[in-house]
């Protein structure tokens, strides 16, 4: 019954001159989350995007859509052309019968009350959009009238009827979709990935925002297995799905860890590693040319993010750090990530390498200072060179 889907985006709206490049990106967006299935048409029409189905069902199509990001709702509807030859009444009769079927359908699911809502996109009809919704209500309760009631205040659903100059469609859910800005609309951010629950959020939600994504991961292998990196893959793979495309760059910073192990404090080891891994992930992230670094962090969630911790780690780079999970508790946190799909990945235990490399008793209230004097002993420059120059990268699609 449904042959198209009209999507609903909320905040693109206000952003005036440059709105139709938002539009435009979210075409091209929906096209290519869409490419897996088949090639659709996706256009603007009336300030409003739509994605006609051909052969497909609404369903599957609505899934992929409300990943978007940007996109607030995802609307299946009936949409049918006006025909140039036949005269407004017949179009209008057209309109008629098409909301009969949707609410058909919307009856047979169960809906006990409804209510007509239209919009008069033709300005030549006779009736304002008020007189329509009457009009169509009235209509309607005169064919189903026996199996349903009109109900102005608390319908169970809305059928929305729209009469434009070129077609009528007629809709009734929205299935809500993610929010967002399109992605490329802001720049472009480093992430810095590892095999957790948190990183992926924290990526995923910067991406929402419009900001493309690349990711770091650091490792220590052998002492960390090859497993514990397919997980990362695994996981740069699902947040491929709503960026397009993930550029991972793998970092082996063993010598690294052995250097700090020789030459530091063994209670300061984590949060030395923490601020190589940023200074690492800033040159990358300078090279690749993002304007900022993400990271998964939250005040207090382990020794490494107390506000000293975060203190010391913020202070290595120079980089904005993006850290969307800052005031957020793990059970938010496990939300997003099951709803993003990356929960049941970041779960598989795997060792990382600042678990393998982990004090027993880490400071819990560093000071920059004290650290910056730990690290003189080492020649973080060269550290920080033979890492990059022995990086792997990887381009991850979904
Ligand atoms: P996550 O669930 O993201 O691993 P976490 O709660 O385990 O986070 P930490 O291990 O303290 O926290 O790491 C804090 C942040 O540092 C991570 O969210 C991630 O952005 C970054 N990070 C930690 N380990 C790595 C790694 N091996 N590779 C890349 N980034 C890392
Ligand atoms: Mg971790």
């Amino acid at each position: 019954m449904y042959n198209s889907v009209i999507v609903k985006y909320g905040e693109i709206g206000i952003k005036g001159k440059n709105r139709y490049l938002f539009e435009n990106k979210l075409i091209k967006n929906i096209k290519n989350m869409l490419k897996p299935i088949d090639k659709f048409n996706v256009y603007k029409e009336y300030g409003r995007v739509y994605v006609d189905l051909g052969d497909y069902e609404y369903e599957e199509v609505v899934e992929e859509i409300k990943k978007v990001f940007g996109v607030v709702g995802v609307c299946p509807a009936v949409k049918v052309l006006r025909n140039n030859e036949e005269d407004i009444e017949a179009a209008y009769e057209k309109l008629k019968e098409t909301a009969i079927i949707v609410l058909e359908d919307k009856i047979e699911n169960g809906a006990k009350t409804f209510k007509v809502e239209s919009r008069r996109g033709d300005k030549s009809f006779r009736l304002t959009s008020q007189e329509m919704s009457m009009d169509i209500g009235g209509y309607l309760l005169s064919k189903v009238g026996d199996r349903i009631e009109a109900d102005m205040h608390k319908p169970e659903v809305k059928i929305r009827c729209e009469f434009r100059e070129n077609n009528v469609v007629v809709y009734s859910d929205t299935v809500p979709g993610y929010g967002g800005l399109p992605l490329g609309t802001n720049g472009k951010a480093m992430s810095l990935l590892s095999g957790g629950i948190d990183s992926p959020v924290a990526t995923w939600m910067v991406a929402k925002r419009g900001m493309e994504v690349e990711a770091v991961h650091f490792h220590t292998y052998p002492f960390t297995s090859e497993k514990s990196q397919e997980k990362v893959k695994d996981l740069a793979k699902i947040l491929a799905k709503y960026v397009g495309k993930v550029r991972l760059h793998k970092v082996n910073i063993l010598e690294i860890q052995k250097a700090v192990g020789l030459n530091c404090r063994d209670e300061e080891m984590t949060i030395i590693s923490r601020r190589f891994m940023m200074r690492i992930a800033e040159e990358i992230a300078k090279d690749r040319r993002c304007d900022a670094l993400i990271t998964g962090e939250s005040i207090g969630q382990v020794a490494s993010q107390t506000i000293q911790g975060l203190t010391c780690t913020n202070a290595s780079v120079s980089l904005p750090v993006f850290r969307p999970l800052i005031a957020m508790d793990k059970s938010e946190i496990i939300d997003i990530a099951k709803k993003i799909d990356t929960f049941e990945t970041s779960i598989i235990p795997e060792e990382d390498c600042c678990s393998v490399f982990a004090p027993k008793k880490p400071v819990t209230k560093p000071r920059l200072d004290r650290i910056e004097e730990s690290e003189v002993a080492l020649d973080a420059e060269q550290l920080i060179k033979d890492a990059i120059d022995n990086m792997e990268v990887e381009v991850l699609e979904f």
